[in-house]
């Protein structure tokens, strides 16, 4: 049921919000809503279509998106800009490789490092670039539903990391739009065809996305509304441009035309590349293709069948294939426990595509009804929806992909959120000081697997300060995790006795890759056994330094009951305690700590006698 609201002063009716579902695409970009009246999602079209291609062509004072910008790809190379989302979040280094690739100039940020992209001797950041597709789609739905929007939800690939949803986050903000959520594209793709939205099912899904120019295979588990990442795979440079240019060499090779088209005339070349496309497409419902074109007074006929288009595109095909069995492997399960294939990207419209996958996926049922293309924007319209608190029967949760916990003594790490949490979440811990009187209390957060702190990566820091002096061990000081829904963590630490209290907003740091976040949990699995060592080390380690710290105590505090020989005996085996911390022995720390504590045992016993005494002297009995 949609929610509307009456004015009763004019009898206008106002309809809650609509909150619009975004796939912000390498190569096409497309916005879709709940229609409240049915509960089905659309994609919202313009004339005929409704994909965007994701280009922006710049000039000083006008910006042109989509369709209208695609002819200046040829023209005006250096002012149009195309699969920007290779670019979001991403350092100048980072994007070093594909510089060349690209018809338009990078440039390095001089303060973050990011990569910027130099139009007209003005440098644009590829947050601005996508925000002007992104507003591009919003007016799209403002014309169309004749309302002002102002929330969505957008979607990106499962393995964009913190630095580059953060991106996206940005490129939305700046478009106008409050982005409720960041959503993987595979889990919108699933929730399209209804996967997930029963809470009671339980399944494992491969989403299978050939793109333009990206290939992504996904394995997800979903569990109680909850969609956890198993595996990804795929290659970021094989798509279905791939198909158009492994048809036009055909072509080429068949006309002996490569001299003349390749180097003679770019505009040809390009020409042909959009024929080529133009016959992939049309051979996704036809056998044959044939048109003829004029080239320097000559005409040439241009044919395929789709026999000789399925022997061209084997070859890349076999790479996606290669990736799905990866992916599978590092997901450790088996084929057959897969139930369902889900199908996305344009380029799965060619029939090859579906029937190579098929016949890897032969225990699955493979869901290809809905367009391939707008499966995404789709589903991320079903979440918006959600959102909008329009389906109170679905909840959806993400996962952390990381554990976070805090900086206990010696440098150990300890989890307070392990990962593969839902999110939003909560956890927390007491901790004490280890030192009288300490009044500060520095509090260190961390992200990983590894034990100690120095192996995982530091996410922020604060100090509690104003801890009243009390003796180490006394103080209780409570540390609180929160992260929300978009993964934002929060950290609170109070000292319960007094009520000081002191927190921090860590957000998702640009840096982070995927690659640095699967090393560090490759590097946590390989350590592990190395890191239980260190930590006992560690532990015990700081067993000792607390009790040389007490035995000190003992010693120089009470003079009046420790006798002298007791003393420098009880120095000589601190001696001895030290030398074996020093030289990190396990065996020998924990030795020494049983003989010092036998040493100081009996005055340990005689010292609480006489402050019992003591304590009873001062009471008054009556
Ligand atoms: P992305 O997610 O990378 O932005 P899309 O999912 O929109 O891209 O896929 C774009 C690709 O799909 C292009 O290579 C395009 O040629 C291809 N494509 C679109 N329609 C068809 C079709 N009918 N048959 C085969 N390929 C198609
Ligand atoms: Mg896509």
């Amino acid at each position: 049921m949609a929610k509307i609201k009456i004015n009763i002063k004019d009898g206008t009716v106002k309809k809650s919000e609509t909150v619009i579902g975004i796939d912000l695409g390498t190569t096409n970009s497309l916005v879709a809503f709940v229609n409240p009246d049915n509960r089905q999602p659309y994609c919202m079209s313009d004339q005929s279509s409704s994909i965007v291609p994701s280009i922006v062509h710049i000039l000083p004072n006008q910006i042109t998106v989509g369709e209208k910008a695609k002819p200046f790809l040829t023209t005006e190379p250096q002012n149009t800009v195309y699969s920007v989302k290779r670019l979001l979040g991403k350092s100048y280094q980072d994007v070093l490789p594909e510089k060349n690739q690209l018809g338009y100039q990078l440039h390095e940020d001089p303060i973050n490092h990011l990569v910027n992209i130099s139009i007209n001797d003005k440098h644009h950041n590829p947050i601005e670039i996508s925000s002007f597709i992104l507003s591009h789609l919003k007016e799209r739905a403002e014309r169309i539903l004749d309302e002002k929007i102002s929330k969505a939800v957008i979607t990106v690939p499962a393995y964009f990391n913190d630095s580059q949803r953060q991106a996206t986050r940005d490129a939305g903000k700046l478009a106008g739009l409050d982005v409720l959520r960041i959503i993987n594209e595979p889990t919108a793709a699933s929730l399209a065809y209804g996967i997930g939205l029963n809470r009671e099912e339980s399944k494992t899904v491969a989403v299978y996305d050939l793109g333009g120019g990206t290939f992504d295979i996904t394995l997800l588990n979903i569990e109680n509304g909850v969609f956890e990442v198993l595996s990804t795979n795929g290659d970021t440079h094989i798509g279905g441009d791939d198909f158009d240019r492994a048809l036009l060499i055909h072509w080429l090779n068949h006309h002996q035309l490569e001299s003349i088209v390749i180097e003679e005339n770019k505009n040809l070349y390009q020409t042909l590349r959009l024929l080529a496309e133009k016959a992939k497409k049309h051979l996704s419902s036809n056998p044959v293709f044939s048109e003829t074109i004029e080239i320097n007074q000559e005409v040439y006929t241009f044919t395929i069948d789709i026999e000789t288009f399925n022997s061209i595109i084997q070859s890349i095909l076999k790479k996606t294939i290669i990736a799905c069995e990866q992916a599978i492997k590092d997901a450790n399960i088996q084929l057959s426990e897969i139930h369902e294939v889900v199908m996305v990207g344009g380029s799965t419209r060619t029939p090859f595509v579906l029937s190579e996958v098929a016949k890897l996926f032969t225990f699955s049922k493979i869901n290809n009804q809905i367009h391939p293309d707008e499966v995404v924007a789709l589903g991320a319209a079903i979440e918006a929806d959600i959102l909008a608190g329009n389906r109170k029967d679905v909840f959806l949760l993400d996962v952390t992909p990381l554990s976070l916990g805090i900086e206990t003594i010696g440098g150990l790490m300890d989890t307070i959120i392990p990962r593969n949490s839902k999110i939003p979440s909560k956890a927390g811990r007491q901790y004490t000081t280890s030192v009288d009187g300490q009044s500060q209390l520095k509090v260190s957060v961390y992200q990983g697997e590894r034990d100690l702190v120095e192996d995982n990566r530091k996410l922020g820091e604060f100090i509690l300060k104003n801890i009243p002096a009390m003796p180490a061990g006394l103080p209780k000081i409570d540390i609180q995790f929160f992260i929300d829904a978009d993964g934002i963590l929060k950290v609170e630490a109070t000292e319960l006795r007094s009520g000081v209290k002191q927190q921090i907003d860590i957000k998702p740091q640009y840096g982070l890759t995927d690659t640095e976040v699967e090393n560090m949990l490759l590097s946590a699995l390989k350590n592990a056994e190395s890191d239980i060592k260190k930590r006992q080390l560690i532990e015990t380690q700081s067993e000792a330094e607390q009790l040389i710290y007490q035995c000190n105590k003992l010693i120089y505090s009470n003079r009046e009951v420790v006798e002298e020989s007791e003393a420098v005996a009880t120095i000589s085996q601190i001696k001895k305690l030290q030398e074996a911390i020093q030289h990190q022995d396990e065996e020998a720390i924990k030795l020494e700590i049983e003989r010092l504590n036998n040493l100081t045992r009996p005055f340990a016993e005689r010292l609480m006698d006489h402050a019992i005494g003591n304590a009873l002297k001062g009471k008054k009995i009556e």
